[in-house]
Protein backbone atom coordinates (compact mmCIF):
# COMPACT_ATOMS: atom_id res chain seq x y z
CA UNK A 1 0.00 0.00 0.00
CA UNK A 2 1.03 3.31 -1.06
CA UNK A 3 1.44 6.06 1.83
CA UNK A 4 1.99 9.90 1.79
CA UNK A 5 2.57 12.63 4.76
CA UNK A 6 -0.64 14.34 5.92
CA UNK A 7 -0.29 17.23 8.57
CA UNK A 8 -2.72 16.01 10.66
CA UNK A 9 -5.02 17.73 13.74
CA UNK A 10 -5.26 15.74 16.74
CA UNK A 11 -6.49 18.20 18.97
CA UNK A 12 -7.83 21.57 19.12
CA UNK A 13 -5.71 23.60 19.81
CA UNK A 14 -2.94 21.61 19.36
CA UNK A 15 -0.42 21.49 16.98
CA UNK A 16 -0.86 19.71 13.87
CA UNK A 17 1.91 16.61 13.29
CA UNK A 18 3.27 15.63 10.36
CA UNK A 19 2.06 11.63 9.78
CA UNK A 20 2.49 8.53 7.33
CA UNK A 21 -1.00 7.55 6.16
CA UNK A 22 -2.22 6.01 3.32
CA UNK A 23 -2.56 7.25 -0.05
CA UNK A 24 -6.36 6.82 -0.81
CA UNK A 25 -8.08 4.76 -3.79
CA UNK A 26 -10.99 7.09 -5.67
CA UNK A 27 -14.18 5.87 -5.60
CA UNK A 28 -15.91 5.23 -9.08
CA UNK A 29 -16.94 8.91 -9.53
CA UNK A 30 -13.62 10.73 -7.59
CA UNK A 31 -10.10 11.72 -8.81
CA UNK A 32 -7.23 11.14 -6.46
CA UNK A 33 -4.98 14.79 -6.54
CA UNK A 34 -1.50 15.32 -6.48
CA UNK A 35 -1.45 18.58 -4.59
CA UNK A 36 1.30 20.87 -5.44
CA UNK A 37 -0.30 23.62 -3.51
CA UNK A 38 -2.54 24.29 -1.59
CA UNK A 39 -3.40 27.88 0.18
CA UNK A 40 -3.65 28.37 3.75
CA UNK A 41 -6.26 31.39 4.69
CA UNK A 42 -5.97 33.67 8.05
CA UNK A 43 -9.09 31.93 9.56
CA UNK A 44 -8.09 28.15 9.61
CA UNK A 45 -5.70 29.50 12.96
CA UNK A 46 -9.16 30.25 14.03
CA UNK A 47 -11.08 27.37 12.69
CA UNK A 48 -8.37 25.08 14.50
CA UNK A 49 -8.87 26.31 17.81
CA UNK A 50 -12.35 25.52 17.32
CA UNK A 51 -13.61 28.55 17.59
CA UNK A 52 -16.38 27.88 15.07
CA UNK A 53 -17.16 24.66 16.67
CA UNK A 54 -17.93 26.25 19.65
CA UNK A 55 -20.86 28.60 18.10
CA UNK A 56 -22.90 25.63 17.69
CA UNK A 57 -24.52 23.83 20.62
CA UNK A 58 -23.87 20.02 19.55
CA UNK A 59 -20.65 21.50 18.10
CA UNK A 60 -21.29 18.95 14.99
CA UNK A 61 -19.55 21.64 12.44
CA UNK A 62 -16.32 20.27 12.76
CA UNK A 63 -14.49 17.57 10.81
CA UNK A 64 -14.21 14.30 12.79
CA UNK A 65 -10.14 14.08 14.59
CA UNK A 66 -7.94 13.25 13.77
CA UNK A 67 -8.83 15.56 10.71
CA UNK A 68 -6.89 16.91 7.68
CA UNK A 69 -7.29 20.78 6.98
CA UNK A 70 -6.15 22.51 3.46
CA UNK A 71 -9.04 24.63 2.09
CA UNK A 72 -7.42 25.49 -1.51
CA UNK A 73 -5.72 22.80 -3.38
CA UNK A 74 -4.18 22.63 -6.53
CA UNK A 75 -2.55 19.60 -8.48
CA UNK A 76 -2.32 17.09 -10.85
CA UNK A 77 -4.87 14.43 -11.25
CA UNK A 78 -3.21 10.81 -10.58
CA UNK A 79 -5.85 8.38 -11.01
CA UNK A 80 -9.80 8.76 -11.79
CA UNK A 81 -12.04 6.60 -11.00
CA UNK A 82 -13.82 4.12 -12.92
CA UNK A 83 -16.50 6.29 -14.19
CA UNK A 84 -14.95 9.49 -14.45
CA UNK A 85 -14.72 10.35 -18.59
CA UNK A 86 -13.89 14.22 -18.79
CA UNK A 87 -10.92 14.34 -16.76
CA UNK A 88 -7.43 12.53 -17.63
CA UNK A 89 -4.13 11.81 -15.60
CA UNK A 90 -1.50 14.49 -15.99
CA UNK A 91 -3.99 17.21 -15.80
CA UNK A 92 -3.64 20.69 -13.58
CA UNK A 93 -6.61 21.55 -11.71
CA UNK A 94 -7.57 23.61 -8.94
CA UNK A 95 -9.94 21.22 -6.67
CA UNK A 96 -13.26 23.35 -5.24
CA UNK A 97 -13.35 21.99 -1.69
CA UNK A 98 -17.87 22.70 -1.49
CA UNK A 99 -19.57 19.75 -1.05
CA UNK A 100 -23.68 18.90 -1.53
CA UNK A 101 -25.66 15.88 -0.51
CA UNK A 102 -26.25 15.67 -3.73
CA UNK A 103 -29.71 14.35 -3.26
CA UNK A 104 -32.03 16.52 -0.98
CA UNK A 105 -34.71 18.72 -2.57
CA UNK A 106 -32.09 21.36 -3.17
CA UNK A 107 -29.71 19.95 -4.73
CA UNK A 108 -32.25 17.51 -7.04
CA UNK A 109 -33.18 21.17 -8.34
CA UNK A 110 -29.83 22.56 -9.25
CA UNK A 111 -29.18 24.68 -6.14
CA UNK A 112 -26.58 22.46 -4.23
CA UNK A 113 -24.97 25.76 -2.44
CA UNK A 114 -28.63 25.61 -0.93
CA UNK A 115 -28.45 22.42 0.41
CA UNK A 116 -28.61 21.85 4.16
CA UNK A 117 -25.55 19.63 4.47
CA UNK A 118 -23.67 22.04 2.46
CA UNK A 119 -20.00 21.71 3.76
CA UNK A 120 -16.34 22.58 2.77
CA UNK A 121 -13.83 19.46 2.39
CA UNK A 122 -10.57 20.03 4.59
CA UNK A 123 -12.17 22.96 6.79
CA UNK A 124 -15.74 22.68 8.08
CA UNK A 125 -19.71 22.30 7.14
CA UNK A 126 -22.98 21.13 8.14
CA UNK A 127 -22.81 17.13 7.38
CA UNK A 128 -19.92 15.39 9.27
CA UNK A 129 -21.18 12.23 6.66
CA UNK A 130 -19.95 14.34 3.88
CA UNK A 131 -16.78 15.54 6.18
CA UNK A 132 -16.24 11.78 6.60
CA UNK A 133 -16.66 11.28 2.64
CA UNK A 134 -14.42 13.51 1.91
CA UNK A 135 -11.39 13.66 4.85
CA UNK A 136 -8.63 14.82 2.74
CA UNK A 137 -8.04 18.94 3.02
CA UNK A 138 -5.09 20.05 1.23
CA UNK A 139 -2.09 19.69 3.64
CA UNK A 140 -1.65 16.07 2.52
CA UNK A 141 -0.07 14.86 -0.39
CA UNK A 142 -2.61 13.53 -2.27
CA UNK A 143 -6.73 14.09 -2.00
CA UNK A 144 -9.55 12.65 -3.15
CA UNK A 145 -12.75 14.56 -4.43
CA UNK A 146 -15.51 14.48 -6.84
CA UNK A 147 -14.56 14.73 -10.79
CA UNK A 148 -17.39 17.40 -10.73
CA UNK A 149 -15.65 19.50 -8.35
CA UNK A 150 -12.12 20.07 -10.49
CA UNK A 151 -11.43 23.42 -12.06
CA UNK A 152 -8.79 22.58 -15.00
CA UNK A 153 -5.87 24.93 -14.95
CA UNK A 154 -4.16 27.19 -18.02
CA UNK A 155 -0.87 26.22 -18.45
CA UNK A 156 0.05 30.38 -17.62
CA UNK A 157 -1.95 30.03 -14.45
CA UNK A 158 0.58 28.78 -11.20
CA UNK A 159 -0.69 26.18 -8.59
CA UNK A 160 0.58 28.95 -6.30
CA UNK A 161 -1.88 31.43 -8.01
CA UNK A 162 -4.52 29.01 -8.05
CA UNK A 163 -4.53 28.13 -4.82
CA UNK A 164 -5.78 31.76 -4.16
CA UNK A 165 -9.13 30.76 -5.81
CA UNK A 166 -10.71 30.83 -2.41
CA UNK A 167 -10.74 34.20 -1.87
CA UNK A 168 -11.12 35.47 -5.83
CA UNK A 169 -14.43 32.99 -6.32
CA UNK A 170 -16.07 34.34 -3.18
CA UNK A 171 -15.60 37.46 -4.42
CA UNK A 172 -16.65 36.73 -8.04
CA UNK A 173 -19.51 34.98 -7.51
CA UNK A 174 -20.53 37.77 -4.68
CA UNK A 175 -19.90 40.23 -7.15
CA UNK A 176 -22.28 38.56 -9.52
CA UNK A 177 -25.10 38.47 -7.51
CA UNK A 178 -25.15 42.51 -8.00
CA UNK A 179 -24.46 42.96 -10.88
CA UNK A 180 -20.81 44.38 -11.41
CA UNK A 181 -19.93 45.63 -14.60
CA UNK A 182 -19.01 48.69 -17.18
CA UNK A 183 -20.82 51.85 -16.14
CA UNK A 184 -21.24 50.94 -12.60
CA UNK A 185 -19.68 51.94 -9.04
CA UNK A 186 -18.20 49.83 -6.93
CA UNK A 187 -17.52 50.07 -2.99
CA UNK A 188 -15.16 47.49 -1.79
CA UNK A 189 -15.23 47.80 1.85
CA UNK A 190 -11.97 46.66 2.79
CA UNK A 191 -10.04 47.09 0.05
CA UNK A 192 -6.39 46.25 1.31
CA UNK A 193 -7.26 42.56 2.50
CA UNK A 194 -6.68 39.10 1.41
CA UNK A 195 -10.75 39.15 0.15
CA UNK A 196 -10.74 42.97 -0.81
CA UNK A 197 -7.83 42.96 -2.99
CA UNK A 198 -9.25 39.79 -5.01
CA UNK A 199 -12.25 41.70 -5.02
CA UNK A 200 -10.55 44.51 -6.56
CA UNK A 201 -9.08 42.20 -9.24
CA UNK A 202 -11.75 40.46 -10.15
CA UNK A 203 -14.58 43.61 -10.62
CA UNK A 204 -11.39 44.95 -12.74
CA UNK A 205 -11.87 41.24 -14.74
CA UNK A 206 -15.47 42.00 -15.03
CA UNK A 207 -15.17 45.19 -16.24
CA UNK A 208 -15.55 47.55 -13.19
CA UNK A 209 -15.40 51.31 -14.47
CA UNK A 210 -15.23 52.81 -11.57
CA UNK A 211 -14.10 51.03 -8.16
CA UNK A 212 -13.84 52.74 -4.71
CA UNK A 213 -11.91 50.97 -2.17
CA UNK A 214 -12.09 51.09 1.80
CA UNK A 215 -8.81 50.56 4.63
CA UNK A 216 -6.70 52.07 6.77
CA UNK A 217 -3.29 51.23 6.08
CA UNK A 218 -2.67 54.04 3.70
CA UNK A 219 0.56 52.02 1.92
CA UNK A 220 -1.49 49.29 1.23
CA UNK A 221 -4.26 51.36 -0.39
CA UNK A 222 -1.41 53.12 -2.68
CA UNK A 223 -0.39 49.86 -3.37
CA UNK A 224 -4.65 48.52 -4.08
CA UNK A 225 -4.52 52.05 -6.12
CA UNK A 226 -1.07 51.29 -8.70
CA UNK A 227 -3.17 47.95 -10.22
CA UNK A 228 -5.62 50.52 -12.17
CA UNK A 229 -4.94 54.09 -11.26
CA UNK A 230 -7.57 55.14 -13.83
CA UNK A 231 -10.08 52.90 -12.12
CA UNK A 232 -9.51 52.69 -8.73
CA UNK A 233 -9.73 55.39 -5.80
CA UNK A 234 -9.36 54.38 -2.36
CA UNK A 235 -9.36 56.02 0.68
CA UNK A 236 -8.35 55.87 4.19
CA UNK A 237 -11.58 55.84 6.57
CA UNK A 238 -11.62 58.64 9.74
CA UNK A 239 -12.99 57.10 12.50
CA UNK A 240 -16.56 58.89 12.43
CA UNK A 241 -20.37 57.14 13.30
CA UNK A 242 -22.27 56.10 10.21
CA UNK A 243 -24.88 58.52 8.78
CA UNK A 244 -24.99 61.06 5.97
CA UNK A 245 -22.73 63.45 7.44
CA UNK A 246 -20.09 60.37 7.22
CA UNK A 247 -16.99 62.12 5.43
CA UNK A 248 -16.97 57.96 4.28
CA UNK A 249 -20.31 58.81 2.48
CA UNK A 250 -19.40 62.78 1.30
CA UNK A 251 -16.04 61.43 -0.60
CA UNK A 252 -18.26 58.40 -2.22
CA UNK A 253 -20.75 60.65 -3.50
CA UNK A 254 -18.60 63.12 -4.80
CA UNK A 255 -16.73 60.28 -6.94
CA UNK A 256 -20.11 59.02 -8.74
CA UNK A 257 -21.13 62.76 -8.89
CA UNK A 258 -23.23 62.47 -6.12
CA UNK A 259 -25.30 59.23 -6.84
CA UNK A 260 -23.46 57.18 -4.40
CA UNK A 261 -22.55 53.55 -6.16
CA UNK A 262 -24.39 51.21 -7.56
CA UNK A 263 -23.10 48.18 -5.61
CA UNK A 264 -20.88 47.08 -2.59
CA UNK A 265 -19.17 44.38 -1.32
CA UNK A 266 -18.25 44.08 2.38
CA UNK A 267 -14.52 42.60 3.07
CA UNK A 268 -14.21 43.68 6.63
CA UNK A 269 -12.09 41.41 8.49
CA UNK A 270 -13.33 39.17 11.62
CA UNK A 271 -13.64 42.13 14.81
CA UNK A 272 -14.82 44.47 12.63
CA UNK A 273 -17.70 46.36 14.08
CA UNK A 274 -21.43 46.29 12.78
CA UNK A 275 -20.99 50.17 12.29
CA UNK A 276 -17.96 49.69 9.62
CA UNK A 277 -20.41 47.83 7.57
CA UNK A 278 -23.28 50.55 7.44
CA UNK A 279 -21.16 53.13 6.81
CA UNK A 280 -20.38 51.33 3.66
CA UNK A 281 -23.93 50.49 2.71
CA UNK A 282 -25.09 54.30 3.50
CA UNK A 283 -22.50 54.74 0.31
CA UNK A 284 -25.29 53.10 -1.92
CA UNK A 285 -27.42 54.85 -4.50
CA UNK A 286 -30.69 54.49 -4.39
CA UNK A 287 -31.36 51.69 -5.76
CA UNK A 288 -28.14 50.26 -4.62
CA UNK A 289 -27.09 46.41 -4.15
CA UNK A 290 -25.01 45.56 -0.86
CA UNK A 291 -23.48 41.68 -1.08
CA UNK A 292 -21.64 40.74 2.04
CA UNK A 293 -18.90 38.26 2.16
CA UNK A 294 -17.01 39.66 5.18
CA UNK A 295 -16.60 38.49 8.91
CA UNK A 296 -18.61 41.22 10.64
CA UNK A 297 -20.34 39.38 13.26
CA UNK A 298 -22.15 42.00 15.55
CA UNK A 299 -25.69 42.39 14.52
CA UNK A 300 -26.40 45.10 11.79
CA UNK A 301 -28.39 48.37 13.41
CA UNK A 302 -30.77 47.59 9.98
CA UNK A 303 -33.47 50.91 9.50
CA UNK A 304 -35.26 48.58 7.40
CA UNK A 305 -37.97 51.37 6.87
CA UNK A 306 -34.88 53.22 5.20
CA UNK A 307 -34.02 50.08 3.22
CA UNK A 308 -37.86 50.19 2.01
CA UNK A 309 -38.08 53.67 0.66
CA UNK A 310 -34.32 53.91 -0.90
CA UNK A 311 -35.01 50.04 -2.36
CA UNK A 312 -31.44 49.23 -0.88
CA UNK A 313 -30.93 45.45 -1.51
CA UNK A 314 -28.69 43.37 0.93
CA UNK A 315 -27.44 39.82 0.57
CA UNK A 316 -24.90 37.27 1.74
CA UNK A 317 -22.99 35.24 -0.38
CA UNK A 318 -20.50 32.08 0.41
CA UNK A 319 -18.22 30.38 -1.57
CA UNK A 320 -18.10 29.72 -5.18
CA UNK A 321 -19.38 27.75 -7.95
CA UNK A 322 -16.96 25.11 -9.66
CA UNK A 323 -18.85 26.83 -12.90
CA UNK A 324 -17.28 30.39 -11.36
CA UNK A 325 -14.30 28.64 -11.24
CA UNK A 326 -13.79 27.90 -14.96
CA UNK A 327 -14.27 31.23 -15.88
CA UNK A 328 -11.62 32.68 -12.93
CA UNK A 329 -9.35 29.72 -15.07
CA UNK A 330 -10.08 31.50 -17.92
CA UNK A 331 -10.09 35.10 -17.52
CA UNK A 332 -6.42 34.09 -16.01
CA UNK A 333 -5.38 32.08 -19.04
CA UNK A 334 -5.80 35.20 -21.50
CA UNK A 335 -4.98 37.52 -19.00
CA UNK A 336 -7.58 39.84 -18.15
CA UNK A 337 -7.75 38.82 -14.63
CA UNK A 338 -3.92 39.86 -14.06
CA UNK A 339 -2.54 37.57 -10.71
CA UNK A 340 1.00 38.69 -10.96
CA UNK A 341 0.71 41.19 -7.73
CA UNK A 342 0.11 38.35 -5.08
CA UNK A 343 3.70 37.42 -3.50
CA UNK A 344 3.46 33.87 -3.00
CA UNK A 345 5.26 32.74 0.19
CA UNK A 346 5.73 29.32 0.19
CA UNK A 347 6.73 26.77 2.77
CA UNK A 348 7.19 23.26 3.17
CA UNK A 349 4.35 20.65 5.24
CA UNK A 350 6.27 20.35 7.97
CA UNK A 351 6.13 24.37 8.91
CA UNK A 352 1.84 24.50 8.60
CA UNK A 353 2.07 25.28 12.55
CA UNK A 354 4.64 28.06 11.89
CA UNK A 355 2.48 29.63 9.14
CA UNK A 356 -0.36 29.55 10.99
CA UNK A 357 1.13 31.15 13.89
CA UNK A 358 2.68 33.80 11.33
CA UNK A 359 0.02 35.07 9.81
CA UNK A 360 0.02 38.51 11.20
CA UNK A 361 3.04 39.41 9.22
CA UNK A 362 1.65 40.05 5.91
CA UNK A 363 1.68 42.87 3.39
CA UNK A 364 -2.28 42.84 3.49
CA UNK A 365 -3.51 40.87 0.57
CA UNK A 366 -0.61 40.72 -1.29
CA UNK A 367 0.87 38.04 0.67
CA UNK A 368 -0.15 34.46 -0.09
CA UNK A 369 0.20 31.70 2.21
CA UNK A 370 1.05 28.70 0.60
CA UNK A 371 1.78 25.11 1.82
CA UNK A 372 3.49 22.17 -0.83
CA UNK A 373 3.07 19.42 0.72
CA UNK A 374 5.22 17.81 -1.44
CA UNK A 375 7.94 19.76 0.16
CA UNK A 376 8.87 18.14 3.81
CA UNK A 377 11.55 20.65 4.91
ZN1 LIG B 1 -28.32 18.41 -0.71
Amino acid sequence: MATMMAARLHAYGQPMTLDRIEVPEPRPTDVLVEVKACGVVPNLARVVSNFFGTLTPDNKMMPPLPAIFGLDPAGVVAKVGSQVFGVRPGERVYVNPARACGSCRMCRSGQPYDCPNWTLQGYFGRSQEIMHAYPYGGLAQFITAPATALVKLPDNLSFEAAARFGYLGTAYAALKKIGVGPGQALLINGISGQLGLNAAQIALAMGSTKILGTGRNQALLDRVKKLSPQRIDVFSVPNAPPGPSDPLVSWAKKATDEHGVDGMIDCLPPGAPASAMMRALFCLRRGGRAVNVGAVMETLPLNAFWMMTNRIGLQGSVWFTTGEGEDMASMAGVGTLDLSILEHRVSPLSKVNEVLAGMDDRNGGFTNFVIDPARLR
